[in-house]
C-alpha cells in the first residue's frame, strides 16, 4: 500500500501481518508517516477510563448511539505523529521567514507567558461584565495604544484579520456616505496592491478601477486626479506601498480624496515599518486596519488567529461597528449604541481576546522609544538585504527601501532560470521562499521582508545563500533549479495541477489495489 507521497505505509493491521521485509519510507530525519486514520486499531485508547458498573451510564443517558469514526490509538502514536508533521515544515522558530508584506517576525515568548494567565486564557465572552473588568482593561488599553500611535480618534478591535478589517473600514464608510445620501460606485485601488484590497471593494458591491503606478513604483498622482470624480467613494492605498516604498505624496492624494467628497483608506499591514514615526492620522487618513499579527508580532502562519483592528477618523467614528468600551468611573463594559445606519456587529463577541493581550504586552515591554526603534530597525534591515543583494540581483527601483526589498527576474535573464525555479531552490539551501510574483506591476517579483527581529548573522547567512544561488543561476546550471526543492519532505509540485484540481479531501485507500 503507498501512501499520498508515494511511499509505501504500514499495514493497517499491524499486529497479525506477518512481518515482511518493507521499506518505512524514513530518510535520516525525514520520518514517514501514516494518516491517523491509516494507523487505526480499533478499541486501542490512550487514556483509562474506571469501568462503569451494570446499568449505569458516563454521561447520564445522552451519549451517541454510533461510533463517531475516530481512529483507535496510543498517547504516544498521537504526540509522534504530530511532531514527525511538524518537521516536514518551516516556521519562524526554525529560522528567518522572509515572506514579504507578511511580517514574519520573531513571536516574544513573554507575550505567551501573559497571555496563559488563566484571568486571560480562561474566560468567557459571555461572562458577566463586573466578572472580566481586567480583560476589558485591556481591551481599553489596547485602543488607547492604537489611537495614540495612530493619532486616530476612533478604533474597532473586533475584526479578525487584515482583510476583515478592510471589510469593516469599506463597509463604514459605506454607511457614512449613504447617511449623507450619496450612494457612490467607484473605489479607486493602485495597481501594487495586496489582492485583499480590490476583493473587499468588489465585495462591498463597488467597482474597482485601478490606478497606474509611475517609473518609481509609486501611485501616479496626474493618474490619480483622472480618475476621481463625484461617484468614487474611495481609494484604497498602502503606505509603505507593496513595492517596499513609501508613498510621499501621501498628504497631497489625501487632500485630492478629500476635495472629491471621497474617503481616504490605508492598508495599515506594513505598519511596522512607520509605526512610533509617523501617525497615519496626520497623513488624513479616514480609516486603517492594523494586523496585530503582523507589526505587533502575535504569531500567525499557522500559529495563530489574526488580529485586524480598525482605526477611524472623526467623520467616520459615529459609523464604525460595535461593540465599543465605555468607562463609569472605575467600571468598564461593552456598548451596543450606535448611530443609524452604522455597521453594527462585525463579529458574534468582541474579537481574539489572545491576541488582544499579546499585542499589548508587547506594546507595553518596548514603550514608544522601543516601538520606534522597531520601525527603524525593520527599515534597517531590508536595506542591509537590498544592499547585499543589488550586485547580483536585480532591485526593482532606485534606491533605499523601507522594510522590504523588491527584485525582479531581470537577473535571470537567458539563464532558463525563473523566479518560481530560484524561490524553489531557495528551499534547499534550508530557507523559507520569498514572496514571489507579487507585486504585480514588477516582472517576475521576488519581494524579501526580513522583519527587525533577525540578527546580523542571520541576514549575513540569508544573503551569502541569496549569492550562491544567484551565482549558480548565471553560471548556467539550470537543470538543478528546475529540479528544487529535491531535499524536502515533498519535492516540485505541479503548481497547475495543485491549484486546478486540488485533492483536498481524506480518501480511503482501496487496499486491494494497490496491494
Ligand atoms: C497581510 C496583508 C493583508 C491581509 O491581511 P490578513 O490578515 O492576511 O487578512 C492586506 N494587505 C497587505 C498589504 C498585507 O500585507
Amino acid at each position: 500500500m503507498m501512501n499520498r507521497q508515494g511511499r509505501p505505509s504500514q499495514p493497517s493491521d499491524a499486529t497479525t501481518a506477518p512481518i515482511s521485509a518493507t521499506w518505512t519510507g524514513h530518510r535520516a530525519l525525514d520520518l514517514n508517516e501514516p494518516l491517523l486514520f491509516e494507523q487505526d486499531r480499533p478499541g486501542v485508547t490512550g487514556v483509562d477510563f474506571e469501568p462503569v458498573s451494570e446499568g449505569k451510564t458516563r454521561l447520564g443517558g445522552l451519549e451517541r448511539d454510533e461510533k463517531i469514526g475516530l481512529p483507535g490509538l496510543t498517547e504516544s502514536q498521537v504526540v509522534r505523529h504530530y511532531t514527525r508533521l511538524s518537521r516536514k515544515n518551516y516556521a519562524i522558530d526554525m529560522g528567518i521567514f522572509p515572506l514579504g508584506s507578511c511580517t514574519m517576525k520573531h513571536n516574544p515568548r513573554l507575550n505567551e507567558a501573559v497571555a496563559a494567565m488563566p484571568g486571560f486564557a480562561d474566560i468567557h465572552p459571555l461572562q458577566p461584565m463586573a466578572s472580566v473588568q481586567g480583560a476589558l482593561g485591556v481591551m481599553e488599553q489596547l485602543s488607547h495604544w492604537l489611537k495614540t500611535l495612530t493619532g486616530m480618534p476612533g478604533v474597532s478591535l473586533s475584526p479578525k484579520a487584515g482583510a476583515h478589517g478592510e471589510l469593516c473600514g469599506l463597509m463604514t464608510i459605506r454607511a457614512a456616505l449613504e447617511a449623507r445620501g450619496d450612494a457612490r460606485v467607484r473605489v479607486l485601488v493602485p495597481e501594487s496592491a495586496h489582492g485583499t484590497n480590490p476583493a473587499t471593494a468588489a465585495q462591498c458591491g463597488y467597482k474597482v478601477d485601478s490606478i497606474p503606478a509611475n517609473d518609481e513604483g509609486r501611485v501616479d498622482i496626474e493618474a490619480l486626479a483622472e480618475k476621481l470624480g463625484d461617484d468614487v467613494a474611495a481609494i484604497m492605498l498602502t503606505n509603505p506601498n507593496t513595492c517596499g516604498l513609501f508613498e510621499r505624496d501621501i498628504i497631497e492624494i489625501a487632500a485630492m480624496t478629500h476635495a472629491a467628497g471621497a474617503f481616504f483608506y490605508c492598508d495599515g499591514a506594513n505598519f511596522n515599518a512607520i509605526v512610533g514615526k509617523v501617525r497615519p492620522g496626520d497623513l488624513g487618513i479616514d480609516a486603517m486596519h492594523i494586523n496585530l499579527h503582523k507589526t505587533f508580532s502575535t504569531p500567525h502562519g499557522g500559529g495563530g488567529p489574526g488580529s485586524g483592528p480598525v482605526v477611524f477618523s472623526e467623520a467616520l467614528v459615529p459609523f464604525a461597528p460595535s461593540p465599543f468600551i465605555a468607562r463609569e468611573g472605575d467600571t468598564l463594559r461593552l456598548v451596543e449604541d450606535c448611530a443609524d445606519g452604522a455597521v453594527g456587529r462585525m463579529a458574534a463577541f468582541h474579537g481574539q481576546m489572545g491576541m488582544y493581550v499579546r499585542a499589548l504586552t508587547y506594546m507595553l515591554s518596548h514603550g514608544s522609544d522601543g516601538l520606534a526603534q522597531v520601525a527603524e530597525d525593520a527599515v534597517l534591515n531590508a536595506n542591509y538585504v537590498l544592499e547585499g543583494l543589488k550586485d547580483v540581483m536585480s532591485p526593482s527601483f532606485e534606491g533605499p527601501c523601507m522594510h522590504e526589498a523588491l527584485f525582479d527576474d531581470r537577473f535571470l535573464k537567458d539563464t532558463g532560470v525563473t523566479t518560481l525555479d530560484f524561490s524553489k531552490a531557495l528551499i534547499d539551501e534550508g530557507f523559507h521562499p520569498m514572496t514571489m510574483y507579487f507585486p504585480l506591476v514588477v516582472q517576475g517579483a521576488m519581494l524579501i521582508e526580513p522583519t527587525e527581529t533577525e540578527s546580523k548573522e542571520s541576514l549575513d547567512e540569508f544573503i551569502g545563500a541569496l549569492r550562491h544561488l544567484a551565482t549558480m543561476a548565471s553560471a548556467g546550471t539550470s537543470n538543478s533549479f528546475a529540479a528544487a526543492p529535491q531535499y524536502s519532505p515533498v519535492t516540485r509540485l505541479d503548481e497547475t495541477q495543485a491549484a486546478r484540481n486540488p485533492v483536498l479531501s481524506y480518501q480511503v485507500p482501496d487496499q486491494d489495489a494497490a496491494e
